[in-house]
């Protein structure tokens, strides 16, 4: 096949909607069958019920990855079901945008434990697959890609718990794209600027109004636009390594 990802399995979190949903249908156009993981099973099989309508195999697994058994049997899944594991996408996240001072612990809890812990997670139980897939699959190469955010690398009032995990996670993937180029494993970062998906819905109510007031001014950018950066970056022929894209939408500043 003339796919530029056949053969090869790749799992993406959070693939019920927004980012996720874009980045699943994307990698199994380029050939990937795609493992979805999220919370919503009624979400998850549409988007894998499209996927197999335009001829690509999806498999959801329904789990919340705050749970760690729920994460690493996440991976588990798709080795006894796919075989391998060649892609890794950290996409699932969450903000929740408010000061310190009228936040609950809960929403600062709720950021950390899905962006930070459930991604280690992931990553761990996952690291030890890629790197067989890295060797053995015929594009020699494995790819392991995390979702930040602009907020990963600028903060602003409001967003101090969410920068945390985000300036964190950007570290985070630094270590470990160095730890493990030489085993072939891409370790790679994505930071989206404003992307019209439902992570705004999540918020409460008047932060919810302020963000959207801000969104508004602006064309935000679509889900598939942040897919296509992801597409990019695994679909590079090993001898590539891109390490690190800001997309933002070309309005903000
Ligand atoms: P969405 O809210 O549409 O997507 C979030 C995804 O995470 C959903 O599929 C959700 O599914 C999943 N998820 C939430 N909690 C859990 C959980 N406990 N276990 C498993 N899955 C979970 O928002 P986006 O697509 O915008 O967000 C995707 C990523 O992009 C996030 O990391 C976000 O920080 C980042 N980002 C987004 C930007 C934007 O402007 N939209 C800008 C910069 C970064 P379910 O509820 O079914 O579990």
């Amino acid at each position: 096949s003339d796919q530029p990802l056949h053969g090869s399995v790749a799992l993406v979190t959070g693939a019920s909607s927004g980012i996720g949903a874009a980045t699943a249908r994307c990698l199994a156009r380029e050939g990937a069958a795609v493992v979805l993981v999220a919370r919503r099973r009624d979400r998850l099989d549409r988007v894998a019920d499209d996927i197999a309508s335009t001829g690509g195999l999806a498999v959801a697994i329904e789990a919340d990855i705050t749970e760690p058994e729920r994460a690493e049997e996440a991976v588990q899944g798709t080795l006894d079901r796919l075989g391998r594991l060649d892609i890794l996408v950290n996409n699932a996240g969450i903000m929740l945008l408010n000061s310190a001072l009228h936040t609950t612990i809960e929403e600062w809890d709720r950021m950390v434990s899905l962006n930070v812990a459930a991604l280690l997670h992931m990553t761990h139980a996952a690291v030890p697959h890629l790197i067989y897939a890295a060797s053995t699959s015929p594009r020699k190469v494995a790819d392991l890609v995390n979702v930040s955010s602009t907020a990963g690398r600028i903060a602003r009032p409001g967003s101090s718990v969410y920068s945390l995990t985000k300036f964190g996670l950007n570290g985070f993937t630094e270590s470990l794209r160095q730890e493990l180029l030489a085993e072939h494993v891409r370790v790679s970062v994505v930071e989206p600027g404003t992307v019209d998906t439902e992570l705004l819905s999540r918020l409460s109510d008047t932060t919810r109004q302020a963000a959207r007031r801000q969104a508004d001014r602006i064309e935000a950018l679509r889900p598939e636009d942040i897919a296509d950066a992801i597409g990019y970056i695994v679909t590079r022929e090993r001898r590539v390594a891109v390490n690190e894209m800001l997309v933002r939408a070309a309005d903000q500043t």
